[in-house]
């Protein structure tokens, strides 16, 4: 599904060098730039070439693209950046605050004492969130199982 118009997209933009990009890897199918809002160094995204607005969108070939770029490319910015952790992430649809809608994989390397916000684990915790009871998380995983193709 496509809501905008791919000419409009700044992402798109960047991969037609309409837009500046300061690139990490390129191939056919995925490219990776740096985000433009460095909280920390070395963040970066991957995105597919084509104009995919969500992960619901991906077809296999462009989904298993680019999850091995970003495998790739996560290494090396954990090489060259010498973080202590690497958050790899993707956002869909606003209310998940996807505000670029061409897909894209965050990767946020973590260093001590960065201010950025707690993992979802860590606010999970915090909030002191019961955890369901097996039967419910079956109940999920069976539901979860019937849907897939
Ligand atoms: P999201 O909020 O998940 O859609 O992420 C969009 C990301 O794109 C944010 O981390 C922005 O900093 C980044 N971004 C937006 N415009 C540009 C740009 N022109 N070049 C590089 N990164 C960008
Ligand atoms: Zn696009």
């Amino acid at each position: 599904m496509t809501t905008i118009n791919p000419s409009e997209c700044i992402f798109c933009r960047i991969l037609n060098g309409r837009a500046p990009g300061s690139f990490v890897y390129q191939d056919d199918f995925t490219a990776a730039f740096m985000d433009i809002r460095q909280p920390v160094p070395y963040r970066v995204l991957v995105v597919p070439r084509a104009h995919v607005e969500t992960v619901y969108d991906l077809d296999a070939a462009q989904a298993e693209a680019l999850f091995r770029t970003t495998v790739q490319v996560a290494r090396a910015v954990k090489a060259a950046s010498g973080c202590e952790g690497l958050n790899l992430f993707q956002n869909n649809g606003p209310l998940a605050g996807q505000d670029v809608p061409h897909v894209h994989m965050h990767i946020l390397p973590r260093y001590p004492g960065d201010a950025l916000q707690p993992s979802l684990k860590s606010f999970a915790q915090a909030m002191g969130l019961p955890m369901p009871d097996r039967a419910e998380l079956d109940r999920m995983a069976a539901e979860l199982r019937a849907s897939l193709a």
